[in-house]
C-alpha cells in the first residue's frame, strides 16, 4: 500500500478508471439488494471518514463528537421533509408552496403544512447548517488543545443526541422521524429500492474526494498539516491558526451534514442512536486504520470496517452458530459477533497503534535513499532569482513604510518567580547584523519570544517599523515583516523540504477554498510560482536542499534541518530575520559556510538578528554584540571590543579565568 502511493500518476488513473467503472457496473452485476444496500452504507461511510479525516487526519483536532453533525444534517432533512411538523397553513407559505417546499393539507381553517423540502436542495442546505454549527460550536472551543478539545467535543457528541431525544416536538423523541420522504428525479421516487441511493452515494463519495484531493497540496491543505505538526511554528509561519481550525471544523461538519441527508433520505426515518458516540468512534477507527491524513486512507478504511460490520461478522456468526448447533455448544449456537463490533473496533485500534501506526494508506511518503547521481547534482549557488526577488521585496516594504528597524525598550519578562528578562533595551538599525550572546538560560530566547509574540512580557515595549509587537499575535508579527528560526528547530515533521518552504510562503498566496476546488488559473499560476521561488530559495545552499526536496524533514541531516528551516523564513520574505543559535550542530566548515550565507542576507537588505555561540561566527558576522547575562544586559559593543571586555569573560568562563 505503501507504494501505491508512488505509483506513476498515469498507472494511478488508468487504476482509478478500472475501479470507476467497476463501482458504476457493479449494481448490474446483479447480487442482489442486499448487497448493494451495504455499498450505499459504504459510501455513506466513506463521506463521512472523508469529512473527519479533515479534522483529524489534516489538521489534527481530535473530534471525538463528530457524529453530532451528521445528526444535525440528518435530521435538518428528516424534519423539512415529513410530516413532522405541522404548523397552521396561512399565506404567508405561499411562495414556499410555489416552488414545491411546503404543501397545503387539508382545507379552510383546518389546513396545515406539510413540509417538502427537496433532498436536492437539502444536500448542500445541510452541509451549510452543519458547518453554521461547526463554527459556533468551533469558535470558542478550538482555543483549546488536545485532551481538552477531545473531552469537549465528546461532550458535543453526547449533547446533540440528548437533545433529539428530548426535543419532541420537532424530533419526535426517541422513537424517531417517521416517513421522511425518499428523493426523487423528475417526479420518480427513489423509494426503497438500493441501487439509486448506491449511485447518489457515489457520487458523494467522488465529490468530496475530489475536494479533499485538491485542498491537501494547497496553501489551505499545507496551513492544516502545518498546525497539526506544530502549532507554534505554524502560528510564526504566519498562519492564523484558530481561523483555519475553524475552517477545518467547518468542513469536516460540512461534509458529515451532506452525508446525514443522504443517509436519513436512504433510511426514511431517524433515530437518535444512529449518531451516539460508537458511530463517531466507529469513523475515526475507519480513518486511523486507513491513515491518519491519507485520502484514499479514510476511504479504504472507511470500506473495510462497514464490510466487516455488515457482511463478514454476520457471515461469520452464521457459520460459528452452525458450528455450535453441530456439536451441541449452547454457547457457539448463541454467539451473536456483530453485537461485538465495538470491541473488535478497539481490538483494531490498538493492533494498528502497536504494529502500524501510518494506517494501512500512509499520508507521509518517506522518499528512497539519494542516488550517486543525485547527490552529485551541482547547483550554483546563491541563485539568481531568489537574492533579486527577496531583494525587490525589501526595497518595496521599505519604501512603502518605515525603515526595518527593531527598538526593544525595557523589557522585562517574568515567569512566575523568575525574571528571564530585566528591564533589556537594545536597537536594530534597518539593514545591521546584530548579535545576541550570553550563558545558557540569560533570556536569549526569551528575547526572541517576546519580539515574535510567543511569550507576553510584562512590562516594556518593542517596536518594528513602526508597529508596536507586544500583544500582537505571532503570525501578525510576521506579515509585518518579522521571522524567525528556533533554537531547537521547528520544523513540520512529517512534510517533506517542499512543503515547509512553501508553508513559509502562506501569507503570500491568496488562495481561498472555493478557488482551490474549482481549480482556477490563478491559483494554479500562483501554486506554480511558489514552487519556483523554494527552488531559487533552496538553490542559495547549493546542492545541500535541492536533491532532497521531496524528501521528509525528519530524516534529513541536522544541519539541514537548520537550513530548511532558515528557507522556510526567507520565503515569508521577511524585513527582518532572527535565527536562534542557527550553526549549532554544524561543524566549524558547516559553520563557516553558514555565516557567509547570512553575511550575503545583508546583501539582500535584510535585518539580521542572531544569537549565536561560535564567537568566530559573531566576529565575522555582527556589527553590534549584546551579552545577556541572567536576563540583563551585560555589555553592548563591537565584536572584537566586547570579546575582551572582562565582565563578559567572566560570565562566560568564570571568576576564575578573569585573574589567570
Ligand atoms: P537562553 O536562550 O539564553 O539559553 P532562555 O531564554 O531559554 O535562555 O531562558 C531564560 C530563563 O527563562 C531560563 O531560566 C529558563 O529556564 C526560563 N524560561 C524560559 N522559557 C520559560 C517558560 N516558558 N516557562 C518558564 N521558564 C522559562
Ligand atoms: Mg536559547
Amino acid at each position: 500500500m505503501k507504494r501505491l502511493a508512488n505509483l506513476p500518476p498515469r498507472t494511478k488513473r488508468i487504476l482509478f478508471s478500472v475501479l470507476l467503472a467497476f463501482l458504476l457496473v457493479f449494481p448490474f452485476l446483479d447480487t442482489g439488494q442486499a448487497n448493494i444496500d451495504i455499498a450505499a452504507n459504504c459510501a455513506a461511510y466513506a463521506a463521512l471518514a472523508l469529512g473527519l479525516n479533515i479534522v483529524v487526519g489534516f489538521t489534527g483536532l481530535l473530534d471525538l463528537g463528530y457524529a453530532a453533525f451528521f445528526a444535525i444534517g440528518a435530521y435538518a432533512y428528516g424534519i423539512l421533509n415529513s410530516y413532522q411538523l405541522h404548523p397552521a397553513w396561512s399565506n404567508g407559505w405561499a411562495p414556499l408552496a410555489a416552488i414545491g417546499f411546503v404543501a397545503k393539507l387539508g382545507a379552510g381553517a383546518a389546513a396545515t403544512v406539510h413540509f417538502t423540502f427537496p433532498f436536492w436542495v437539502m444536500l448542500p442546505v445541510s452541509a451549510v447548517i452543519a458547518a453554521g454549527f461547526g463554527v459556533a460550536f468551533g469558535a470558542p472551543t478550538l482555543r483549546l488543545k488536545g485532551d481538552y478539545l477531545a473531552i469537549v467535543t465528546l461532550g458535543f457528541g453526547e449533547i446533540v443526541p440528548i437533545v433529539v431525544r428530548n426535543w419532541s416536538s420537532l424530533t419526535n423523541g426517541a422513537e424517531g422521524l417517521n416517513g421522511v420522504a425518499p428523493p426523487s428525479v423528475f417526479g420518480h421516487s427513489f423509494g426503497i429500492d438500493s441501487t439509486p441511493y448506491y449511485y447518489v452515494g457515489l457520487g458523494i463519495v467522488l465529490l468530496l474526494l475530489f475536494i479533499s484531493q485538491r485542498l491537501k497540496p494547497s496553501r489551505i491543505g499545507r496551513a492544516w498539516m502545518a498546525i497539526r505538526e506544530d502549532e507554534i511554528a505554524a502560528g510564526a509561519m504566519g498562519i492564523h491558526t484558530t481561523r483555519l481550525k475553524l475552517l477545518a471544523f467547518a468542513m469536516g461538519a460540512g461534509f458529515a451534514g451532506l452525508t446525514g441527508t443522504f443517509y436519513i433520505a436512504k433510511l426514511q426515518t431517524a433515530t437518535p442512536d444512529m449518531f451516539d458516540l460508537p458511530v463517531s468512534i466507529m469513523v475515526l477507527v475507519m480513518i486511523v486504520l486507513g491513515g491518519l491524513g491519507s485520502v484514499w486512507g479514510a476511504i479504504i478504511g472507511a470500506v473495510l470496517l462497514q464490510l466487516l460490520q455488515a457482511w463478514f461478522l454476520p457471515e461469520l456468526s452464521a457459520m460459528v452458530q452452525a458450528l455450535g448447533n453441530a456439536v451441541h455448544s449452547p454457547f457457539l449456537s448463541n454467539l451473536e459477533l456483530t453485537s461485538a463490533s465495538e470491541l473488535i473496533f478497539g481490538i483494531i485500534l490498538v493492533t494498528m497503534m502497536l504494529y502500524r501506526r501510518d494506517g494501512i494508506v500512509p499520508a507521509s511518503r518517506n522518499e528512497v535513499r539519494l542516488s550517486f547521481a543525485q547527490q552529485d547534482a551541482a547547483v550554483s549557488r546563491g541563485s539568481l532569482p531568489a537574492v533579486e526577488r527577496l531583494s525587490r521585496a525589501s526595497a518595496q516594504a521599505a519604501a512603502a513604510g518605515a525603515p526595518a528597524a527593531l527598538a526593544v525598550r525595557d523589557l522585562t519578562v517574568k515567569f512566575g518567580g523568575l525574571t528571564a528578562l530585566k528591564s533589556v533595551s537594545l536597537d536594530v538599525p534597518a539593514g545591521g547584523i546584530v548579535a545576541v550572546i550570553g550563558p545558557n538560560g540569560s533570556g536569549k530566547s526569551t528575547l526572541f519570544n517576546s519580539i515574535t509574540g510567543l511569550v507576553t512580557p510584562s512590562g516594556g515595549s518593542i517596536d518594528f517599523a513602526g508597529h508596536e509587537l507586544i500583544g500582537q499575535r505571532p503570525d501578525q508579527i510576521l506579515r509585518y515583516g518579522v521571522a524567525r528560526t528556533f533554537q531547537n528547530i521547528r520544523l513540520f515533521p512529517n512534510l517533506t523540504v517542499m512543503e515547509n518552504v512553501l508553508i513559509g510562503q502562506h501569507t503570500h498566496l491568496k488562495a481561498g477554498p472555493a478557488g482551490i476546488v474549482l481549480g482556477l488559473g490563478g491559483v494554479r499560476a500562483e501554486e506554480r510560482e511558489a514552487r519556483e521561488f523554494v527552488l531559487e530559495l533552496l538553490a542559495m545552499f547549493g546542492n545541500r536542499l535541492i536533491p532532497r526536496i521531496d524528501q521528509g524533514v525528519a530524516q534529513l541531516s541536522y544541519a539541514n534541518r537548520r537550513r530548511v528551516e532558515i528557507a522556510r523564513a526567507l520565503a515569508t520574505r521577511p524585513r527582518l530575520l532572527m535565527l536562534d543559535e542557527p550553526t549549532a550542530g554544524m561543524n566549524p566548515a558547516e559553520s563557516l559556510e553558514l555565516a557567509e550565507q547570512i553575511a550575503g542576507f545583508r546583501d539582500l537588505g535584510l535585518t539580521v538578528l542572531l544569537v549565536e555561540h561560535k564567537l568566530d561566527v559573531v566576529t565575522r558576522l555582527a556589527d553590534n554584540v549584546i551579552v545577556l547575562d541572567y536576563g540583563e544586559k551585560l555589555a553592548e559593543g563591537p565584536a572584537d571590543v566586547v570579546r575582551r571586555d572582562e565582565a563578559v569573560i567572566e560570565a562566560y568562563i568564570g571568576r576564575g579565568a578573569v585573574n589567570a
